[in-house]
C-alpha cells in the first residue's frame, strides 16, 4: 500500500508493505525515473534491522543508506514501525531527506577523502562516521573476564580499538572510551575454587596483569574502566525495568531470564532467526526456561558462593546484562560506537541489544564495530589444541612493539594468522624503522644548521606518505596500507644517511629532519612513536640473541673467528659462519668500522645451514 507520496517536485516517495522493505532511489532523481526495490524482509533485514533507532535522529525502522553514491531510503514494516508510529517515522524521514538533499547540492564533499568510514556490523556496510554530538565520541568496548592472563586474541581486540581511539582523537574528537572488566563470573568463581583464592582478589590480580600487558602494547588507558562489582545497583535496576516491561521472568530459586519470544527482533543483529533459536530447544538443559534461547540476567547464588542481595534473592549478574548496564551508566542509552571481537556478535551483543532496548526503548548504538579472529599457524587458537599463547608468552620472545606492529599489519576486520615467522618479520621491520629513526636523530643532533630547504623529492615524498596514510586510516582503518606508506620515506632517509650520493646532497639536513619529523608524527597516530629508540633496539637485540640461543659473548667469539678467517682469506669459513648466524636470525654487516650485527627474520631454507 502506498502510504505517502511526495508532491510533483518532491523527490521522495515511500511505500510500506507488511514484512516487505521498500526502498527508492531518493536523492536528485525524480520519482518517475527511479526504480522501486522490494526486498523480502528476511534478506534485507541485516541492513535494516535494529529494534531501536540506529542512525542519528532517525526513528525506528526508518533508515538511510548510501550505496554507490545513491541514497536509499527505506521503511521497515512490522513491529518497528508500529512501535514508533508511522507518522513520526515519516516526519523523521522527510527531515533526514532534506539534510541529505542539501548535502548533495554541495556536490562531492571536499573532505570526503579524510571523512572516517567505519564498517557497521548492524548495517553490514561501511558508513561515514558521524557522532551523535558534533566533536564528541562515546565508545564502549567489551573488556576481559579477569581470571587468567590475556591471550593474543585479547591483544588484537584492544590494539585495534586503541588505534581507533587514537585516530578519533587525531581527527579532533573528544573521545570517552569505556572498557569494562568482568570481575565476577562463573569462570572466576571456578578458578578461585581451584586456587583456594577469594574470587574478588583473584580477579583484581588479573585486572592488574591485564594493565601490565596493555601498557607494554602501548594501548592508552581508556577514559573509564568500570567493573561489574561496582555496578550491581545499576544492573539490578535495569533487570527490574526489563521485568516491568514484560521482557523477563523470574524462576523458582531466584534466577531471572530474558524472554527472547517477547522481543520479536531478537536475532536480527546476528542474522539468526527465531526458528534457529527454537531448533536449540532439543538440547536445552534447563526445562524451567520458556525458550531454549532465553538467557540469564540474574543468577541465584549456590550455597557458599559470593553473592549480592537483590529483589529475587542473593545472586550475581549474568554476563550480558553487565555491558548493557555499564554502557548506559557511563555513556547513556544512546552512544556512538560499541566494539568487541567478532565472536561477541552472538550471543553477547545480540543479547545486549535486546536487554538495552527492553529496558529503555530509546537505547541505541550507532556503529557496531567488530574485529576479526586470530588463528595460530592457520588453525583456530584453543587451549585443547595446545596452540594457545598468552600475551606474556609472546613477550618473553618478542618485543611488544613487534607484536603491535604485527597486529596493525592486518586490517582489524580480517582474520590474522599468528606464527613465529610472522613475529620475526614484524620484529625485523620495526628494527629497521627504529634504527633508521635513531640514526637520523643521532645525525641531526650532531649537525648544527641547514643551509638548504628540504629537496623537492623529499617534500613530494612526505606529501604522498601523509595522503596515503590518512586516506587509508579513514577507510575503515586500513592499517596495512597506512604502514606501507612509510616504505619510501624510510628508503630516502637511509639513502641520505648512508650513501655517497646522500652525503653530498645539499638539502641533506633539512630533508632528513622533515622526513624524521613527519614519520614520527604518523607513528604517533599508530601508538608507535618513541622518545628514545635505543632502548627498544637494545631490547629487540637481546630477544633475538635469546631466540638464537646465544649470549652476546658467544656471538663475539663467532664474529672474531670470522674476522680471523677473513684476514687469512679463508672465505669459505667466513661465509659459513655468516650463513649459520643468518639461520639463527642474526645478520652480520661488514663496514668501515668493523663488523656489526642486527637481528633479522630467520633465513628459513635448510640449505642455508652449513656445517
Ligand atoms: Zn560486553
Amino acid at each position: 500500500m502506498l502510504l505517502w507520496k511526495g508532491g510533483r517536485n518532491s523527490s521522495i516517495t515511500m511505500s510500506l508493505r507488511q514484512g516487505i522493505l521498500v526502498t527508492q532511489r531518493a536523492v536528485g532523481i525524480s520519482p518517475s525515473s527511479s526504480t522501486w526495490r522490494a526486498l523480502p524482509l528476511a534478506s534485507s533485514v541485516s541492513s535494516f534491522q535494529g529494534y531501536g533507532k540506529w542512525m542519528t535522529g532517525i526513528g525506528a525502522g526508518v533508515c538511510f543508506r548510501r550505496r554507490r553514491r545513491r541514497n536509499w531510503i527505506g521503511i521497515c514494516g512490522g513491529e518497528t514501525a508500529r512501535v514508533l508510529g508511522l507518522s513520526r517515522a515519516l516526519t523523521l524521514a522527510t527531515e533526514k531527506q532534506e539534510t541529505i538533499g542539501e548535502r548533495s547540492k554541495k556536490g562531492k564533499d571536499a573532505d570526503s577523502q579524510t571523512e572516517l568510514r567505519l564498517y557497521n556490523t548492524m548495517t553490514r556496510q561501511k558508513e561515514i562516521f558521524r557522532p551523535l554530538i558534533p566533536g564528541k565520541v562515546s565508545m564502549y568496548v567489551c573488556g576481559v573476564t579477569s581470571y587468567d592472563f590475556s591471550h593474543i586474541g585479547h591483544a588484537r581486540v584492544y590494539v585495534a580499538f586503541d588505534v581507533l581511539f587514537r585516530y578519533l582523537k587525531i581527527l579532533g574528537y573528544e573521545v570517552t572510551y569505556v572498557r569494562n572488566f568482568t570481575d565476577i563470573d562463573d569462570k572466576i568463581i571456578n578458578r578461585a575454587k581451584e586456587t583456594g583464592e577469594d574470587p574478588i582478589s583473584l580477579s583484581a590480580r588479573f585486572c592488574d596483569e591485564f594493565h601490565v600487558d596493555m601498557e607494554a602494547l602501548r594501548c592508552l588507558p581508556p577514559t573509564k574502566e568500570p567493573k561489574v562489582t561496582g555496578h550491581i545497583k545499576q544492573i539490578i535496576e535495569m533487570i527490574q525495568k526489563i521485568i516491568d516491561n514484560g521482557h523477563a521472568y523470574t524462576m523458582e530459586g531466584g534466577d531471572v531470564y530474558f524472554s527472547v519470544e517477547s522481543f520479536p527482533s531478537y536475532g536480527r543483529f546476528s542474522g539468526r532467526s527465531q526458528e534457529e533459536n527454537r531448533a536449540g530447544e532439543r538440547v536445552a538443559v534447563d526445562s524451567r526456561k520458556r525458550n531454549a534461547a532465553d538467557f540469564a540476567l540474574w543468577k541465584s547464588a549456590k550455597p557458599g558462593e559470593i553473592s549480592w542481595p537483590s529483589p529475587w534473592g542473593p545472586g550475581r549478574p549474568g554476563w550480558h546484562i553487565e555491558c548493557s548496564a555499564m554502557s548506559a551508566e557511563h555513556l547513556g542509552h544512546s552512544f556512538d560506537i560499541h566494539g568487541g571481537g567478532m565472536d561477541l556478535i552472538f550471543p553477547h551483543h545480540e543479547n545486549e541489544i535486546a536487554q538495552s532496548c527492553a529496558a529503555c526503548a530509546e537505547s541505541n548504538v550507532n556503529y557496531w564495530v567488530h574485529n576479526g579472529f586470530v588463528t595460530i599457524d592457520a588453525e583456530k587458537m584453543s587451549k585443547s589444541l595446545g596452540n594457545f599463547f598468552t600475551i606474556r608468552e609472546v613477550l618473553d620472545q618478542f618485543s611488544p612493539l613487534a607484536l603491535r606492529w604485527f597486529l596493525i599489519g592486518t586490517q582489524y576486520r580480517s582474520p590474522v594468522n599468528y606464527s613465529k615467522r610472522q613475529l620475526e618479520v614484524a620484529s625485523d621491520r620495526i628494527y629497521y624503522l627504529y634504527q633508521t629513526l635513531a640514526d637520523s636523530v643521532e645525525f641531526l643532533n650532531d649537525t648544527s644548521s641547514e643551509s638548504q630547504p628540504a629537496s623537492k623529492e623529499v617534500q613530494d615524498c612526505v606529501k604522498a606518505m601523509k595522503s596515503t596514510f590518512f586516506t587509508a586510516m579513514s577507510d575503515d582503518l586500513l592499517t596495512p596500507v597506512a604502514v606501507a606508506a612509510f616504505s619510501e620515506p624510510l628508503k630516502l632517509m637511509n639513502d641520505l644517511l648512508h650513501t655517497k650520493k646522500g652525503r653530498k646532497d645539499k638539502s641533506r639536513v633539512a630533508s632528513l629532519r622533515l622526513l624524521k619529523d613527519e614519520v614520527q608524527a604518523l607513528l604517533h597516530v599508530l601508538g608507535l612513536s618513541m622518545s628514545s629508540y635505543e632502548e627498544v633496539l637494545n631490547d629487540i637485540k637481546r630477544l633475538a640473541l635469546q631466540r638464537a640461543g646465544l649470549t652476546a659473548e658467544d656471538l663475539m667469539v663467532q664474529v672474531e673467528e670470522r674476522a680471523a678467517a677473513r684476514a687469512a682469506k679463508d672465505w669459505e669459513r667466513s661465509d659459513t659462519i655468516r650463513k649459520n648466524l643468518a639461520a639463527l636470525g642474526i645478520n652480520l654487516m661488514d663496514g668501515g668500522d668493523g663488523t656489526q650485527w642486527r637481528p633479522a627474520a630467520v633465513v628459513e631454507e635448510e640449505s642455508m645451514l652449513v656445517k
